[in-house]
Formats: structure tokens, sequence, C-alpha cells
């Protein structure tokens, strides 16, 4: 099998996107394959596949998102990988020629990176260290110079623009076949070209019905609640709209389901969105910028709502709670934030109180975590007031410093506060950012899998 791996392509000005030159390297293949060429396919249907033929040479393509925090990503990090049966030799040639005129290299910030593998179709002939790149690629940050690395301890073939730092998603794509064992699906439907740039014509009533219908093995098509077409971009690339899922049957069949402008073509990627692969264990005290954790925590201030709508809340680790109660060094502390565009999941955060013990994901950027999701592992629901006097039930007065309370009027008294059952607005489980505010590599809580109750955004 020959792995064409690429990234790198666009430019947020100028448009474009590497899905869509993903889509002409294959449309090239496919039309160009030297005959000698042996069956390709490895999935046992074409609709896992995207292709149209039995003999279609291109087994698959993978879109495969990076670590989220990478600083030269122009949108989404995505890298692209195409499985096919093409010659080795012909395919760089086919890739190289497509990315020489469709890559907007006339950004400074556009460094395209090609790089093609020639593996058996099991993912484990993919080297090791191939794969602990992609691995790293997804969760840390690497440079050029590693991957040139390993593709020449391969003996891989490799073509570049600019700086060649595309060469980075490149082999992180072909790599990612055999790191990663779970894969979503998405269909993305491109406009005709004459079109770029011009407002999508896409029927909203459409979309909704297409995306109750799929759901919820399609996810993350609209936002009912923003009552929001969240499948269609607005950027001014090719892209019309995109379905993703669990299933590649019901992507395509609800991007099928959709009333638009004419369209271009149609492709299915395998991809690692919706999966929280970018997500690695941690603790506070050792949570890095530009990587995206799974925390635990108990909320040590009241949430606050700044300016602009953000809401910020801290948390103390939980980690080492017996020691720092013993007089131990203080917790250490994070301060997390939902902002502004993750919506009614602020609603969510400001209902958190001090003392509540939550698990929190995202990625932390100027040491503060960015909400993704968060699970509620226990609730406070008792809390410290001013006793009321028994007698007049009305609230009793500071008797002075240590002193206690007491009712200047009935003369009554109490020690200390009183413990008293608080109303909450939460339930222990998962809490998620709406459809309009989600990553794409964060798993949407639909998807099943988590370790407590769920609350889904839909
Ligand atoms: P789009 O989503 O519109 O396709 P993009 O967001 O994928 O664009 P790119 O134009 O591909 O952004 O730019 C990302 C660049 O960062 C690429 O050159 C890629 O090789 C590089 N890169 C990706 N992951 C890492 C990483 N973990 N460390 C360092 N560089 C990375």
């Amino acid at each position: 099998m020959t792995v064409v791996g690429f990234d790198d392509t666009d430019s947020r000005e100028r448009g474009m996107c590497t899905t869509y030159v993903a889509t002409q390297v294959a449309e090239r293949l496919r039309r160009e394959r030297a005959p000698e060429g042996s069956a390709a396919r490895t999935d046992d249907s074409s609709a896992t596949t995207g292709g149209s033929a039995a003999t279609d040479p291109i087994a698959r393509i993978l879109l495969v998102r990076l670590n989220p925090a990478v600083e030269y990503k122009t949108r989404g990090n995505a890298a692209l990988a195409i499985h096919t049966d093409c010659d080795p030799d012909q395919a760089f040639d086919i890739a190289r020629d497509c990315l020489e005129s469709l890559a907007e290299t006339d950004d400074e910030r556009t460094n395209p990176g090609l790089v093609v593998a020639d593996h058996d179709a099991d993912p484990n002939s993919i080297p090791e260290d191939v794969a602990t790149f992609a691995q790293r690629a997804i969760r840390d940050h690497l440079e050029p110079a590693d991957a040139v690395a390993r593709c020449q301890r391969h003996g891989y073939r490799t073509w570049h623009a600019g700086t060649g730092r595309g060469r980075i998603g490149a082999l992180a794509a072909i790599g990612s076949w055999r790191a990663l064992s779970e894969w979503t699906y998405e269909q993305i439907v491109y406009r005709q070209s004459d079109r770029w740039g011009t407002d999508r014509e896409v029927d909203h009533e459409s979309v909704f019905a297409a995306a109750e219908d799929g759901y919820p093995d399609v996810w993350d098509t609209v936002d009912r609640g923003e009552d929001e077409t969240v499948c269609v971009p607005h950027t001014p690339g090719p892209i019309l709209y995109g379905i993703r899922g669990d299933d590649p049957r019901a992507v395509r069949t609800t991007a099928d389901h959709i009333e638009s402008e004419p369209v271009a073509e149609s492709q299915l990627f395998v991809t690692n969105q919706g999966t929280d692969v970018h997500l690695q264990a941690g603790s506070i005290a050792a949570a890095r910028d530009g990587r995206s954790y799974r925390l635990e925590g108990r909320v040590a201030t009241e949430p606050e709502t700044r300016r602009g709508g953000h809401v910020f809340v801290d948390l103390v680790s939980t980690d080492d709670e017996t020691a720092a109660e013993a007089g131990g060094e203080p917790s250490p502390r994070l301060t997390c934030a939902a902002f502004e565009p993750t919506k009614r999941f602020r609603d969510r955060v400001r209902a958190l109180r001090v003392g509540d013990r939550l698990t929190v994901c995202g990625e932390i950027a100027d040491g503060t975590l960015k909400l993704e999701k968060f699970a509620v592992r226990e609730l406070v629901t008792t809390e410290r007031v001013t006793p009321t006097c028994p007698d007049c039930e009305r609230r009793m007065e500071s008797a002075g410093r240590d002193q206690g309370y007491r009712c200047r009027d009935c003369g009554t008294s109490a020690a200390e506060k009183a413990t008293v059952p608080l109303e909450r607005d939460l339930e222990v489980g998962w809490y998620e950012v709406p459809p309009c505010a989600r990553r794409h590599i964060a798993t949407p809580l639909i998807r099943g899998g988590f370790d407590a109750p769920i609350h889904p955004e839909r």
C-alpha cells in the first residue's frame, strides 16, 4: 500500500483547504493509475472508502486532526493521508504536481510538505517511531528536523516548499494509521469552483431534518440551541458542508438529504475527529501551555463572569489533598475558562460551587484551561450560613470575633454557622460545550464511552 501524506496547503486569507487537495490528488490517482497496480481495497465495502467502483485504487483518505494548540495552524490543524495501490513513484509525482499547483504558497505562512511511504496494508507495518511521531503531533509540539530525520531513516520520498513545516503533518498522517485505534467519518461535500468565496446556498430546514434523521449516528451537524447549521463553514474555501458521525453510510445518507446549490464532488474521510485523542492524563501541578489535558480538581472560587461574557473558575488540585490538609504545601491551582462562544455551556460553569469535585478537559493557553467538557464527580449539597434565630426567625448577627452569633432582640445565640441544604442546578456526570463551539477533535458526549452519566448538547 502506498501512503501519500501531506499538509499545510491552505491560507487563512486566500482559502483552499487540504481536504480539497486530497480529493484532487485522489481523483488524479484514479484517472492516471499505472495499470500494473494491484487491488488496494482492504475494506469490504465502498461505503467506507468513498470510492465508487470495485477497482478503486483509493482504499481510504485519512483526515487527521493534530495538536489543536499548534500556533502554525490555519484553522483546524488537519493533515491528510491517502491509502492507495498506485505505484509510490507515480503517486509522489501526482501529489507533488497537485500541491505545487493548489497550495497557497504566496502566503508565507503556507509551507506545504509531502511524504510518500510504501508499506503493507497492515497498520503494524508502519514503523513504531512513525506511529509515535503521530501520537506526539496530536498531543505535543514537534520540529520539522525530527520529521525529516525519520523520513530519511525509512527511505520515504519527500517534497516541500517554504520552510517545509508541512512535513510534520504529512508524516504524522502516515503514522496515525498505526498510532490510533478509534476512527470516525466525515462526508465532505464541495462547491463548484466558480462559487468559492460567495455566500453558500444550503437549505436550513433540510439540514435540520437530515440531522434529526441521522442522530445520534451523525453528530455536530447542527446546533439546536443556537439554530445554527454547524456543518456549513463560513470560510471562503471550497467546502459546502461536512457531515460527521460514527457510521460511513449514515454520514453519506445525511449528506445526500441536504438541499443546496449544485455540488461539485463529495468525498468520505476516515478521521480522528470526535475522539478526544488530544487529551492526556495529567495533574494541575504539571500541566503545561500548548497541550490538552484531563485533570482532577476541586472548585476553589465562585465562578466569575468577566467582561465579554467569559466565565472563569479556579480549581485546586485534589492529587495531594491529604498532604495540604495536614499543613503541607498549598495545593496547586488552575484557572479554567468558558469563553463567550461556548454559549449555554457557561451556565453550567456558573452553576459550580466551591468544593465541587470535577474532572476538567481542555487546552492550556497562557496558564488557563479552556474548558471543552467537565465531569461533576461530587456536588456540594450543603452550605454554611449565618444562623437564624429560632424564636423570631430573623438572621442572627456576629457576637464578635470567635464568639459565635446571637439575636439582639431575643437574646438567643449560636456557637457557629448553621449547615443548610444547597439547591443545585447540576447533576453528577459529564457536561460539554454545544456543537457550535466544539473542537474538531473533541468527543461529543453522545458518542458514549464516558465513565459517568452524560448530559449531551445537540
Ligand atoms: P486547515 O484546517 O484549514 O486545513 P490547518 O489548521 O490544518 O489548516 P496548516 O495550514 O496545516 O493548518 O498548518 C499547520 C502546520 O503546523 C503544518 O505545517 C503542520 O505540519 C504543523 N504542525 C502540525 N502539528 C504540529 C505539531 N504538533 N508540532 C509542530 N508543528 C505541527
